[in-house]
């Protein structure tokens, strides 16, 4: 059928692609180069090589797209190779749409390309869950798989966390990234708005702290087009929920800022803010995105400022890449490679914290709590 052939012929190219590399070197000499394949597969790798040999933790990664296609669990572990040591893993809880009467046969893969809505799919955490559980003990290690398929103004969200968790336990170890106000993306979900000030978005991240999931949360700081000097529109309400719920793990994705949302000067503000206030201790910021970056890097003024902030907490700050379903490890490492002037300006100590140890610290405890919770929701189950 017409409508389906550009789909299938995208999928067939990925199949055979994915077979030549899988099978082409074994058809060359068989046994020896089995072996050599065994030796080089990523837990190996991960196994015979110390955690400082690789360039970074990943603490933001998109396992599947805005149409809920992406890697295979398996092919990604090749494409973080021996660069990425552990990777938080999600989807993206928003379907876009594809609507006959809006786009006809052009099938829309990315939220900007279709005036047609995006809904919630609760069905990746299913998704992420099953790719998670497909690997071996020792790859799963490198994994920290995050729930996402809920919808932020619904009471029912949090119970939606819970389901999840009993269906699959001894899996997750967050919710997010989830978006409250996101430019171009917010007014296009079917129904309610999100809100900072939702009721439903307070019950879910108590929740999510009960457990001890870490919450990895995605709000633009202003709004596109914002007027020259006004305050950021969101920057108070984003403080008083952070304030809300001082015990929470919270990574505040991409630093609040977007693709025309600039880091303006009161961006830097509001972080130093968040960062001495000491209610505010368990907020942590990712630098992901090549939107992040690029702002970063444009200039050696904004480089050294943003070094200088980091060198100054080098805690609070992780590296992500914020990559969707990248198909090579070249276009895996972008945003990485992307950073190199940053990296360059951080001290060493600074760097390996942003890199991988804070990475470690925050998802090794969200990891211990969240089993020690499934484990004690397990015995008072069966215990009646
Ligand atoms: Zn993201």
């Amino acid at each position: 059928m017409k409508t389906f052939s550009r789909k299938d012929a995208k999928a067939q190219s990925r199949t055979s692609e994915r077979d030549r590399l899988f099978f082409a070197p074994l058809r060359l000499c068989g046994k020896t180069v089995l072996a050599i394949i065994i030796a080089l597969s990523p837990s190996a790798t991960l196994a015979q090589t110390p955690s400082s040999s690789y360039l970074f933790n990943d603490s933001h990664f998109h396992l599947t797209n805005y149409i809920q296609e992406g890697s295979d669990i398996h092919d990604f572990l090749k494409i973080m190779g021996n660069k990425a040591g552990r990777v938080a893993l999600f989807g993206i809880p928003l379907q876009q749409q594809w609507s006959y009467r809006i786009d006809e046969d052009r099938a829309p893969t990315y939220y900007l390309n279709s005036d047609a809505p995006l809904y919630y799919y609760s069905f990746t955490d299913a998704w992420i869950a099953t790719s998670y559980k497909s690997l071996s003990k020792e790859d799963q290690a490198r994994f920290d798989p995050m729930i996402t398929g809920f919808n932020p103004t619904d009471m029912y969200a949090a119970d939606h966390i819970r389901r999840v968790l009993t269906a699959f336990p001894g899996v997750f170890s967050g919710i997010g990234e989830f978006s409250i106000h996101k430019e171009f993306v917010s007014a296009k979900i079917a129904g309610e708005v999100g809100s900072l000030q939702d009721k439903a978005l307070d019950r879910l991240i108590d929740f999510a702290t009960e457990v001890g999931l870490v919450v990895l949360i995605h709000n633009d700081v202003d709004v596109p087009f914002a007027k020259p000097g006004a305050e950021p529109a969101y920057a108070a309400q984003m403080m008083a929920l952070l304030k809300r719920h001082p015990d929470t793990t919270f990574i505040w994705a991409h630093i609040g800022v977007g693709r025309i949302i600039r880091p303006v000067k009161e961006q830097a503000a509001i972080v130093e803010t968040i960062i001495k206030d000491p209610q505010l201790r368990n907020v942590h910021f990712d630098i992901s995105w090549d939107e992040v970056a690029k702002y970063i890097v444009a200039t050696p003024e904004a480089t050294k400022n943003a070094a200088a902030l980091v060198n100054r907490y080098p805690e609070r700050f992780l590296f992500g890449t914020d990559e969707v379903a990248p198909a090579t490890q070249e276009k895996y490492l972008t945003v990485y490679n992307q950073y190199e002037p940053f990296w360059k300006l951080l001290t060493p100590a600074a760097s390996e914290k942003v890199r991988k140890q804070n990475y470690e610290r925050i998802f090794n405890e969200a990891r211990r709590k969240v089993r020690a919770w499934e484990a004690s929701r397990l015995k008072s189950n069966s215990g009646g």
